[in-house]
């Protein structure tokens, strides 16, 4: 469900037409739907009703301030993987104790911005990690909430990259490993076990990794207690899919329903760590054609947004809808879709059926939301473009276009040269 549709063969977010953004604040650009950024929330918010739960929103899949801000004033956390997560989160006005901080690699500069925060949670991934933390927390005299992410060796089916949740990457602890660090951690004087947590993988289209992770993590939940470890916060990530193509991934209500089951009669609060299914429908990227080619073997349409702002499909060989702004009666081609990017690997769609565009029409790429702007880079020296919200009939800039001076920001040429 989402609030991008063709009224009178032109597309309208919300109540605004598309094209009419594109006057005002140029292409290419982010579009998201307030409406609909919300009503994914308040879906996934209701499909745990009953069950003690916050949801933290992972920040890495869209961190635009206003986004966070939706999902906090809902009463939404934040899941974050850094330091800067951290900034913008509470930037955006997330309570520090809705925070959880997942990833494999924190800094110890960025532990300690986390612990003066007062964070929910720190997600433990390694025994050296834990070591650190509990020389900060003695250092600023502060005790440590910790959960260790485990790795609860289950196979998502998704994509090899986005995978986290087997044996061989480099995410969490194993299941044996687990529990000697749990039993270190509980004897270290500034850290308090607090939780467990996992996260399998991204774009994940089938319930049962989840709760395979889930039964998983309850067993071991299980023999920690048995060594007087006691959880009270039950963190079992994001990952749960979208529909790009043609995939069918569960409701947020059947997967609610049966990670509840799953759960059964516990004391825990569940943690939660969606990103794609709340942002990723929520938004598109607005590109404008600037030439079409024919080449010996296929046809090429050159548009004005490239890889640097949206590299899902040269990263996973993705698959993003690319629909025309405007609806007219034309043949059907078949196409790449390409960016001015120096590079081969610069598409955002290949051997695509698509309308007949020409020069200067506008194309939507759908399902852009998530890890789409944060994902971006400035790479050939292309200023990253503007976000916008629309909420009913009007629409903000929720981030300006860069300009070329902020392109060389903190740059500078020493006096030898
Ligand atoms: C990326 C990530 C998420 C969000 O994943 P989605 O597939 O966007 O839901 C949640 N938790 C952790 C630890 C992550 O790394």
């Amino acid at each position: 469900m989402h609030h991008f549709h063709y009224r009178d063969n032109r597309m309208f977010c919300e109540d605004v037409p598309v094209p009419e953004i594109a006057k005002n604040v140029g292409t290419p650009f982010y579009l998201y739907s307030h409406a609909t950024l919300r009503h994914h929330f308040l879906v996934f918010q209701e499909a745990f009703e009953g069950v003690p739960h916050l949801i933290c929103f992972s920040a890495k899949s869209n961190s635009n301030l206003a986004v966070l801000r939706l999902f906090g004033s809902l009463g939404g956390g934040l899941d974050i993987v850094s330091g800067g997560e951290l900034f913008r989160g509470l930037q955006a006005g997330i309570p520090p104790d809705r925070i959880v901080y997942s990833g494999v690699g924190k800094r110890e500069d960025e532990i300690e911005y986390a612990l003066q925060s007062g964070i929910l949670m720190f997600n433990i991934e390694s025994h050296q990690e834990l070591e650190l933390i509990n020389r900060c927390g003695t250092r600023l005299k502060k005790k440590a909430p910790i959960a260790l992410r485990v790795n609860p060796d289950v196979d998502p089916k998704t994509h090899p990259y986005i995978s986290t949740g087997l044996k061989r990457e480099k995410f969490g602890l194993g299941m044996e490993s687990a529990t000697e660090v749990y039993k270190s951690a509980a004897a270290f004087p500034h850290v308090e076990v607090v939780g467990i947590s996992c996260h399998i993988g991204s774009q994940v289209t089938e319930i049962a990794p989840f709760v395979d992770a889930l039964h998983r993590v309850k067993e071991l939940i299980a023999t920690l207690e048995t060594f007087g470890i006691s959880i009270s916060y039950l963190d079992i990530g994001g990952g749960l899919g979208i529909t790009y193509d043609r995939e069918s991934p569960p409701h947020p209500n059947e997967y609610g329903r049966a990670i509840s089951e799953a759960l059964g009669d516990s004391a825990f609060t569940l943690i939660l760590e969606p990103g794609r299914v709340i942002v990723g429908n929520a938004g598109i990227l607005v590109t404008r054609v600037l030439y079409t080619k024919k080449g010996e073997t296929k046809d090429f349409v050159i548009v004005d947004a490239a890889m640097n702002d949206l590299v899902r499909p040269s990263l996973y060989d993705a698959y993003h809808a690319i629909e025309p702004v405007v609806r007219d009666q034309r043949e059907t081609i078949r196409a790449d879709v390409v960016g001015p990017i120096c590079e081969s690997g610069d598409f955002l769609a290949k051997d695509r059926d698509t309308p007949r565009v020409e020069a200067g029409d506008l194309l939507a790429v759908m399902s852009a939301g998530a890890y789409g702007f944060t994902m971006s880079s400035n790479y050939n020296s292309r200023p990253r473009v503007p976000e916008v919200m629309v909420k009913e009939d009007q629409f903000y800039v929720v981030r300006a276009r860069e300009s070329y001076e902020d392109l060389i920001k903190g740059e500078s040429i020493p006096a030898f040269l």
